[in-house]
């Protein structure tokens, strides 16, 4: 069942590997349809993933169909879908720069750079919960009615979307410009935009979610 959605999966999965996001003991990738959930399993590298390794689930972790054991952040998943009902993919990588955030306990907000501006106003950055337990949703909670992308503090980052692509690109967005901030760091840091081009840019970014829906 589902075969497409595990195909879109597996593909964006690949992808994720490749830019050196996920790797076989950190990350996760998941997509819904309904009640079910196409989950990435535990324990093997994203960069040697096929279809039959993807199980389905439902939201309270029932294995469905699959042989390999889902991974141990399904809770994560499972309640993303929950609380918004919008979204059908849900990715969690430890990708190097936005991890570096999360792991020094910064939200990603600038007036130095448009595109972080435009495409998130702020990435901002959920209180900790250990992995792999309902806790690690607790912080994730308060920021999910209204984020796409929110850091967990030591951990990693989660990005939501209306499909696997569309959160693939906004994980890769927040990651470009994590590497990009931090890089900026080095050479005495970004340098804030006038006021006027700020409120430029909130006025594209208003009419960019306006248009969205
Ligand atoms: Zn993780």
């Amino acid at each position: 069942m589902l075969d497409e959605m595990k195909s879109q999966l597996v593909e964006v999965a690949k992808l994720a590997y490749k830019k050196g996001m996920v790797n076989t003991y950190e990350g996760n990738l998941s997509v819904r349809k309904g009640d079910f959930i196409c989950i990435t399993p535990s324990g093997v590298s994203k960069g040697l993933l096929n279809e039959d390794m993807i199980s389905v689930i439902d939201l309270d972790g029932r294995i469905i169909e699959g042989s390999c054991k889902p991974s141990s952040e399904w809770r994560l998943h499972a309640l993303s879908y929950i609380n918004r009902t919008d979204i059908n993919a849900v990715i969690h990588a430890h990708s190097p720069y936005t991890t570096a955030y999360a792991i020094a306990n910064k939200a990603i907000e600038t007036k130095a750079y448009p595109e972080m501006i435009v495409f998130f106003d702020k990435i901002p950055l959920a209180d900790y919960g250990t992995q792999a337990t309902d806790e690690i949703f607790d912080g994730v909670k308060k920021y999910i009615p209204d984020h796409d992308a929110i850091l967990l503090a030591n951990h990693g980052i989660i990005t939501i979307g209306k499909d696997i692509y569309d959160t693939f690109y906004r994980l890769e967005a927040a990651e470009s410009i994590a590497k990009a901030l931090i890089l900026s760091e080095f050479l005495g840091g970004g340098k804030d935009l006038p006021q006027a081009k700020i409120d430029e840019l909130y006025e594209i970014r208003r009419n960019k979610i306006k248009n969205s829906k």
